[in-house]
């Protein structure tokens, strides 16, 4: 290989068309972080790699430098193509959604081996696990959220002692009604405790935990606010989620 070129094992997370025939697509690495890789003629029937490009293809590329976080495609191969997920519309979703929120954390040219895992490993159980998309979504986002140094706490009391009922989104705690802060919203016990538990586990205790389905949907309440308020932003891809779940 020569010094412009380099193998990856990355996760698609975005593919668009670029011109006639090409595809632009982002990619999450252990090895580079957030790479963008343009791939010539990906678009023909015919290419080799196309298979091993789609969105959600966790491949090994083959890539040649352009500049700093941008690189042209010279092959893929095909590790795991999760074909569950692009066989249900819903669950398709929810793996958008976990992608792209993973490209929203992790950074060009910075390794992203702990974030390309918990993907990974999120998507492998949500191909096991369809009925608990919900639960697999609030670990997902409970997990990236530790990754990003945004860890909220979840406790049965306020700081001041008095039982919590509020979630402060800004504080990133359980608040009582005194002390919660204006944007903060309500949580009950039940949600508190699901969430102490999956902030508290191993990501494998978190993905196989049994809990109240309700519970764990209704916690999007939480860890949707949570998110949006510490990244500034939430992916498109979300708003999509919600349409497909609303839906079916
Ligand atoms: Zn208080």
């Amino acid at each position: 290989m020569s010094d412009d070129t380099i193998k990856l094992s990355a996760i698609v997370i975005k593919a668009t068309k670029s011109g006639e025939n090409d595809k632009m697509l982002t990619l999450i690495s252990q090895e580079e972080g957030k790479v963008t890789v343009l791939a010539k003629g990906l678009m023909s029937l015919k290419h080799k790699s196309k298979s091993a490009c789609a969105p959600l293809c966790y491949s090994s590329f083959v890539l040649k430098k352009v500049k700093d976080g941008f690189y042209t495609l010279i092959s893929a191969e095909l590790i795991e193509s999760f074909r569950t997920l692009s066989e249900d519309v819903v669950l398709l979703s929810y793996g958008a959604y976990f992608s792209s929120l993973a490209g929203m954390c992790v950074q060009s040219g910075v390794g992203a081996d702990e974030e390309v895992r918990l993907l990974l490993n999120t998507l492998y159980v949500l191909c096991k696990r369809p009925d608990e998309a919900a639960l697999i979504k609030t670990v997902f986002e409970f997990k990236i959220m530790e990754l990003c140094g945004i860890v909220p706490e979840f406790e049965y009391e306020c700081p001041c002692g008095k039982e919590g009922s509020f979630f402060s989104v800004s504080e990133g705690e359980v608040r009582c009604s005194e002390h919660k802060t204006p944007e903060a919203i309500p949580i009950h016990k039940a949600q508190i405790q699901l969430a102490k538990y999956l902030t508290e586990s191993t990501l494998k205790d978190a993905l196989f935990c049994s809990c109240d389905k309700r519970v764990s949907f209704s916690l999007s309440s939480v860890t949707e606010p949570f998110l949006q308020y510490h990244l500034g932003n939430l992916p498109n891809s979300l708003d999509y989620l919600h349409s497909i779940i609303e839906k079916f």
